[in-house]
């Protein structure tokens, strides 16, 4: 017997690509379910119907085997069989801590698009944060010299910021903010990569080392330092670049004077980023527990490439509940408002 299902064939497609995604399966696979629920979604319930009726479904370009198969059970009104088994193996809660904090968050600083080298198209993100309950997402995809992400020029980032305009026009009644940004590199020198014309035009600013991640010490504290000192910078991403799982392997963090690094993170108003993506759990306890006992503010960060990573977050409320961070210095428990005035202070 099969379980009765009325949420349509779209939702089945979206919800079994979040559960992927959020259980870091190959983007391979999700991108099939993506792309049938994108084939399908202009067509009526109707049309949907009649073209499974006739097999014609999987003429549909985008629209494969088991898509199909999907879109025939949610048509039929019985749960997809494979939404049933994602639901059973990946729908539980990620983490056994974190939820009191993750229900305070109201939002996100830090996520990509398709426009660098996330999966997604902006809107999708936008649609899933909605899901997720925040209040706003920032969207913060690549700069300019990070070229194997396809980091956003001047040009490109600036029609971005019309299509984010356009996005939350017909967001507009949800309550929902989606929220201009960039991930900006830290370049050698400890400038930023992008125009301050273009920085300014921002509502956050997240800054991060991408590059030479090995240089010595004393350069690194410099570089970094720089960026911190920068009026625009808002928060300091991934701040070692460690990665200590995941398919990219591992590597270890730059060394830098940690303790000199948050200082100037305190006196510049800038947040240390608890990076909550599995495979970078940055920073590591000692230098999280170090940024708490300096007086840092922190972000609590998705860095999502995908919708379904959205839900990451709760990985780096479990850290930071554990490090026991008063909620009030985390930024992204405060309201909209709030955090503007900050980022823009
Ligand atoms: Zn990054
Ligand atoms: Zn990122």
């Amino acid at each position: 017997m099969s379980e009765a299902y009325d949420g349509g064939a779209v939702a089945a497609l979206r919800r079994i690509a979040f559960l992927l995604e959020r259980a870091r399966e190959d983007t391979y696979k999700v991108k099939a379910f993506r792309g049938a629920a994108a084939a399908i979604l202009p067509m009526s319930d109707d049309e949907v119907a009649a073209a499974v009726a006739d097999g014609t479904i999987t003429k549909l370009p985008g629209v494969g085997a088991s898509s199909a198969k999907v879109i025939a059970d949610a048509v039929a009104g019985v749960v997809p069989e494979r939404l049933a088994k994602l639901e059973a193996e990946h729908g539980g809660p990620l983490t056994t801590g974190g939820a009191d904090l993750r229900a305070r968050l109201r939002g996100d600083l830090h996520s990509h698009s398709d426009w660098s080298d996330g999966g997604s198209p902006i809107e999708e993100m936008a649609f899933t944060a909605i899901e997720l309950g925040h209040d706003y997402q920032v969207l913060t995809d690549h700069s300019p010299r990070l070229k194997v992400a396809r980091g956003l020029s001047a040009e490109r980032l600036a029609r971005q910021l019309d299509v984010v305009d356009a996005v939350n026009d017909h967001l507009s009644g949800t309550g929902f903010t989606l929220l201009k940004g960039i991930e900006v590199d830290i370049l050698d020198d400890g400038g930023l990569d992008q125009t301050d014309e273009l920085l300014a035009r921002l509502d956050v600013r997240v800054a991060s080392v991408h590059s030479k991640l090995a240089m010595d010490a004393p350069a690194m504290t410099k570089r970094m330092i720089g960026a911190i000192r920068n009026p625009r910078t808002n928060v300091l991403g991934h701040c070692t670049g460690r990665l200590v799982t995941g398919n990219r392997g591992t590597r270890p963090g730059s060394q830098f004077d940690a303790e000199a690094v948050f200082a100037a993170c305190v006196e510049h108003d800038v947040a240390v980023e608890i990076n909550a993506r599995p495979e970078r759990r940055d920073p590591p306890t000692r230098l999280l527990e170090l940024a708490r006992d300096v007086g840092c503010l922190f972000s609590i960060d998705s860095d999502a490439h995908a919708p379904g990573q959205l839900d990451f977050l709760v990985y780096g409320c479990e850290r930071a509940e554990a490090a026991g961070i008063d909620p009030d210095r985390i930024v992204n428990t405060w309201p909209q408002e709030r955090l503007l005035s900050w980022a823009n202070g």
